[in-house]
């Protein structure tokens, strides 16, 4: 068998399937998740079911989304994780979320997300922020470093600025490539999101905060009298106590979020 034949299945380069193989590592995200019988869990990507057999041991039920139809078809006849699980093969960025919420009862997401689709997918999830509890998601570590970066350093972005928006993020713990079947070719951690309460996020319209931070780190060496000349002159900029010599990497989530308000206020 090759490295890349897993349980009985050939790995999908193109779903982004990097199985997890290592009981600690599992044991961890599990701990993390903390699974109850009570709980309105949902996994994306369960895969060969690494996460989602112990996960569902402690639950009793759980709500999966996966792209790959074999994998699917497998977790429905699973002959003991099948009946607990309620399928629905497709893909997690088209998923309405919100259709599984049960009464007040919130949803618990987590997955092992695919890499190549990881940032649209976080964005997608960002939308159903208010029917959330928590999130864990294993990401390529760059994408975490990024997800939890502050101002003035390199690794704060659009996807520091809108993660920061819609929730506290935390990482959990770093997972090495060996840890995964096969093996990818880049580091992996685990992080935690925990949405803010909807009066925590004072952005006017998610749109044009996004549409600034867009605008801003597109080219994140110029400084914000350029990159956001299209939207807001110096003077205008000014008005609201921000120095149009510095660059998007210096403004703190704060300062976006006046910005994009600003804008939504006086340019609608
Ligand atoms: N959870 C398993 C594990 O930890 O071993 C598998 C993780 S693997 C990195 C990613 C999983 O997401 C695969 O099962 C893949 O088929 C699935 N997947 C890929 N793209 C997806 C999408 N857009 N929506 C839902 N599932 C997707």
């Amino acid at each position: 068998m090759t490295d890349k034949v897993h349980l009985g299945h050939r790995a999908r380069k193109r779903f982004g399937q990097n199985f997890l193989n290592d009981d600690m590592i599992i044991d961890k995200i599990v701990t993390a998740i903390d699974p109850k019988p009570s709980d309105n869990l949902v996994e994306i990507g369960p895969g060969l079911g690494a996460i989602t057999e112990p996960v569902v041991d402690l639950s009793g039920h759980l709500t999966v989304v996966e792209l790959d139809k074999d994998l699917a078809e497998r977790l429905v006849k699973h002959p003991f994780m099948g009946p607990k699980l309620t399928v629905h093969q497709g893909d997690a960025m088209k998923f309405d979320f919100s259709s599984l919420i049960k009464g007040d009862e919130k949803l618990k997401i987590f997955g092992n997300l695919p890499y190549n689709v990881s940032t649209p997918l976080l964005f997608h999830l960002f939308e159903f922020a208010d029917h959330v509890e928590h999130m864990h998601f294993m990401l390529q570590k760059e994408v975490v470093k990024r997800m939890v970066a502050g101002p003035d350093s390199k690794a704060f972005g659009r996807l520091s600025v809108m993660t920061q928006y819609y929730c506290h993020a935390m990482p959990v713990i770093d997972v090495p490539p060996e840890c995964f079947k096969p093996a990818p070719k880049v580091d992996s951690a685990v992080i935690r999101l925990i949405p803010k309460k909807p009066e925590q996020r004072t952005a006017k319209s998610t749109k044009i905060l996004n549409t600034v931070c867009l605008e801003a780190f597109n080219q994140r060496r110029k400084t914000l009298r350029n990159s956001l000349s299209n939207l807001l002159s110096t003077d205008e900029l000014a008005q609201l106590g921000i120095d149009a010599s510095k660059r998007a990497e210096n403004l703190s989530l704060a300062q976006f979020i006046e910005i994009a308000n600003w804008i939504y206020d006086n340019k609608q």
